[in-house]
């Protein structure tokens, strides 16, 4: 190569490569701004962590760690608060939520991955629906708690609505119905799996009265 075809060859990568720079550096500094506190994400999911918190400001201090976990049974995501500082003040309880690494019915595997932002946002919105709930209990409430959620399908139905009911008037209405859209119009789910969320959870209509609501109580 001459002199002068090696100098344009730099230039021109540095031209391509310029823009590539630009575009991480922006990207860590959106990330670094977070201005949320005690919190730890996995990089792949911020974004949609980032959104999902940002209509939760009563959380911004409160501890919450996500961790990707295998083999949670019978769902995708789950929210629980952290044993180690259960008795501690209710101000200082932290929590975690773990993701199924990977989440498998009939033949189709799920991972974050391969499921759309906007699900993923309405998932995250349900499980800090879940934290809200327990930041107002007491500990010994929190163990009874746990008890009739392992014991009693009534109660799982009441915590499960309890958490779409708080995404939904936090402004996640939009997402938590494309949560339901996702799993219900999704070919390979089981029936099994698909009448457990219609029985458990807020239905697409319930949630369309909540957001109506919510917009008659804002006019
Ligand atoms: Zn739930």
């Amino acid at each position: 190569m001459t002199g002068i075809l090696k100098k344009t060859f730099y230039f021109i990568s540095f031209l391509i490569f310029l823009p590539a720079c630009h575009a991480q550096q922006s990207t860590m500094q959106q990330k670094d701004s977070l201005e949320f506190s005690n919190k730890i994400v996995p990089d792949v999911i911020w974004r949609e962590t980032y959104v999902a918190l940002s209509h939760y400001p009563e959380l911004k201090d409160t501890p919450i760690e996500i961790r990707f976990k295998k083999n949670i049974k019978k769902s995708f995501m789950q929210a629980q608060p952290k044993v180690s500082g259960l008795f501690k003040n209710r101000k200082n309880r932290s929590y975690f939520i773990f993701i199924n690494e990977k989440f498998k019915i009939e033949d189709e595997i799920f991972d974050v991955t391969t499921v759309p932002s906007e699900v993923l946002i309405g998932w995250i919105g349900h499980e800090l629906g879940h934290i809200m709930d327990y930041r107002d209990r007491s500990a010994a409430d929190l163990v009874w708690f746990g008890v009739k959620y392992i014991t009693s399908k009534k109660y799982i139905r009441e915590a499960e609505r309890a958490a779409d009911t708080y995404a939904v008037n936090h402004g996640l209405g939009e997402n938590i119905i494309a949560t339901k859209d996702f799993i219900l119009n999704h070919s390979k789910l089981s029936e099994n799996y698909k009448n457990r969320i219609q029985d458990l959870y807020l239905s697409q209509e319930e949630i369309m009265v909540l957001i109506d609501e919510i917009h008659e109580e804002i006019n």
